[in-house]
């Protein structure tokens, strides 16, 4: 048997890096550096352990990596590529900035079905704009079952299963392929790059399509098309020096009055 199974990846600013929005409101990505999103290094290798499995069992797998983001999300794929993803595939148009979630999950949709899948594995969630909704709204318009926010997972034939652990359940879930799936950071840790990874990543094909590629109007996509807006930005104050108690036998009545006065006790 065979299996394609299609990681979402998406690059993101780093979250240590001092971020600010664009005139438009957007985010300036340009201004900081970005990387790979941790909760998306779950969803790799998630699908590197399927692919691990179902290769012992005999089965044909390949995994392709796929981003929608500027220039620089390459960063995010050659990453997941010296993980051990197989190939990758990069969807960048000027018209995608601003795109929200609808969008990119049109985007991500079209993709998907052109490079062909028989199982998709996202992040539960991306680390800057953690909405949560991308895996759902893709599986939508995809038109397949969705199996969402999974702390483990396995494919057995034409299958996939997993747990999700929730606050008062555990569940067991299954879907007939194909089928999208997330995984949780209760997934089991990445695996770093090896220096053979990130040195045979730099040998794996890496497409790139832009939106005629995948039959979308820009009217479709972007800032102007976007549901969802930031409509102000406020700058977060400078941090102030603290006030600093000093005990000279009154420190602890000192920091008692501190707290009460700032209506934490
Ligand atoms: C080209 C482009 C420009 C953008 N410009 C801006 C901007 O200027 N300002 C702004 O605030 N937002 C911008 N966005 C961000 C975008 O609106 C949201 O990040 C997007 O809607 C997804 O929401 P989320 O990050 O909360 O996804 P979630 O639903 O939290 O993501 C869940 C999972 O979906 C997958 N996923 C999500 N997004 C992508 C992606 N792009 N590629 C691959 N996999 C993905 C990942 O597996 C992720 O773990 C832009 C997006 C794109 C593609």
């Amino acid at each position: 048997m065979s299996l394609r199974i299609v990681v979402t990846v998406k690059y993101v600013p780093d979250a240590t890096g001092d971020r600010h929005f664009a005139d438009d409101l957007t985010v300036d990505r340009d201004d900081v550096d970005g990387l790979l999103s941790e909760l998306d290094e779950y969803a790799v290798e998630q699908a590197l352990q399927i692919s691990e499995a179902r290769q012992e069992a005999g089965d044909d797998v390949e995994i392709t990596v796929l981003t929608v983001g500027p220039e620089d999300a390459k960063d995010a794929l050659r990453k997941a590529l010296s993980m051990g993803a197989d190939k990758a595939i990069h969807v960048e148009d000027d018209d995608l900035h601003g795109t929200d979630a609808i969008g990119t999950s049109l985007v991500l949709a079209k993709a998907i079905e052109k490079a062909g899948y028989d199982l998709v594995v996202s992040g539960m969630a991306s680390t800057d704009g953690t909405m949560g909704i991308v895996p759902a709204l893709v599986a939508e318009r995809l038109g397949v079952p969705q199996v969402t926010l999974l702390s483990e997972v396995s494919v057995e034939g034409g299958t996939v299963k997993g747990r999700r652990d929730g606050d008062s359940a555990t569940e067991q879930l299954e879907a007939s392929l194909p089928a999208v799936v997330s995984v949780t950071d209760q997934s089991g840790e990445a695996r770093y790059p090896s220096f053979k990874g990130i040195m045979a990543a730099k040998k794996k094909p890496v497409e790139s399509w832009d939106l005629s590629d995948l039959d979308i109007d820009e009217d479709e996509v972007g800032l102007e098309n976007a549901y969802t807006v930031v409509e102000s930005a406020t700058e977060r104050p400078a941090r102030t020096a603290g006030t600093i108690v000093k005990d000279e036998g009154e420190g602890g009545k000192q920091l008692a009055e501190f707290l009460a006065g700032q209506k934490f006790i």
